[in-house]
């Protein structure tokens, strides 16, 4: 059969945030219209300035999680693939306002229905290792034991089962990826952010990385690109329909060497090192994938090795 040439069209919802924002470009990048929906309560618009004049972008500001303002969006476009990555996010935020996690329960509802009713687009959903809380075991598996600790978590989990469930009783394509420890341009770096964007913060201030704990913490960081790749084959292949999938490298750092490398790569190894110091933050204390499952269904390996993600942070922030 001639392959058609017709663009394809996929909404992003949470677009102009960190992730949300380079799958935007990445999607424009291939050919397709993309629709981004952000209520720019963490994004932000200069995220997607490089689109602002591409003919294929629409940028919506609103949120997922009212249905008077996502449904339009549903009406006035017909989607191929839909990416549901807005949430809340970011550990300490959601732990600060525990039950606004619950307001995202809707834009899964949201989500699920006004795809059932408005063509079927595929829809592929933003979950997280945070499922599976303090592991029973490692690496973790898919289909292993979930353990989630913080309401995000138990949301995420939400999710993930009502997209397999669609997926079981309706047909309708879906996905679920859990994604673990992402980093890279754009991504916040203040007190509510992530450790990568703080600890390069911090080294560049000519400071310190304060380096939770004693550091023997782990953490599986996966460079933004390779996220990106992995969930647009998310979208693409129907071998995903119906999974939940890690994205992940299964390549496990603990804080005090991330600290340590950040320090080395950004050439501060004779002035700099990690200082330990305690928070009272319960800590999960390791996490990092089996990424069988990924390898097998996406068909994608993570190509960035850390120096290189590393080096294109330290660049970004000192640019
Ligand atoms: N962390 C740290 N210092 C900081 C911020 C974070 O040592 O200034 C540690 C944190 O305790 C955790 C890891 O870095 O063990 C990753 O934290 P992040 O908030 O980036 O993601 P999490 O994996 O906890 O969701």
């Amino acid at each position: 059969m001639e392959k058609s040439n017709k663009k394809k069209t996929f909404l992003i919802t949470g677009g102009a945030g960190f992730i949300g924002s380079h799958l935007c470009e990445k999607l424009i990048g291939k050919g397709s219209k993309v629709v981004c929906l952000d209520n720019l309560s963490t994004g932000k618009l200069e995220n997607l300035s490089s689109l602002k004049n591409n003919s294929d972008f629409v940028f919506i500001k609103g949120d997922a999680n009212k249905i008077k303002e996502i449904a339009p969006v549903f009406k006035k476009y017909k989607f191929d693939g839909v990416f549901h990555y807005a949430a809340m996010v970011g550990v300490k935020r959601t732990i600060e306002n525990p039950l606004l996690v619950l307001d995202d329960v809707e834009g899964i509802k949201n989500i699920l229905e006004l795809s059932l009713k408005n063509g079927r687009p595929k829809v592929v959903f933003s979950s997280s290792s945070e499922v599976y809380g303090e592991p029973k075991e490692l690496p973790e598996r898919e289909d292993g034991s979930v353990n989630p600790k913080i309401p995000y978590a138990v949301v995420k989990l939400l999710g993930e089962k009502f997209l397999e469930s669609y997926w079981q009783k309706y047909g309708l394509k879906t996905c679920a990826l859990r994604f673990f420890n992402v980093y890279g341009p754009r991504q916040e770096s203040s007190d509510y952010g992530f450790v990568v964007g703080i600890f390069v913060k911090q080294v560049l201030e000519g400071k310190c990385p304060t380096v939770f704990g004693d550091g023997s913490q782990t953490r599986d960081f996966v460079y933004i690109k390779d996220n990106i790749e992995a969930s647009v084959k998310a979208m693409e292949l129907d071998s995903s329909n119906g999974e939940v999938i890690n994205i992940g490298t299964g390549r496990p750092l603990t804080i005090y060497d991330l600290a340590n490398s950040i320090i080395y790569y950004s050439g501060q190894k004779e002035k700099l090192k990690p200082k330990l110091v305690e928070t009272k933050r319960v800590d999960i204390r390791h996490r990092f994938p089996e990424i069988g499952k990924m390898v097998k269904i996406l068909k994608y390996h993570p190509a960035v090795s850390l120096e290189e993600g590393l080096l294109n942070i330290i660049s970004y922030y000192k640019n």
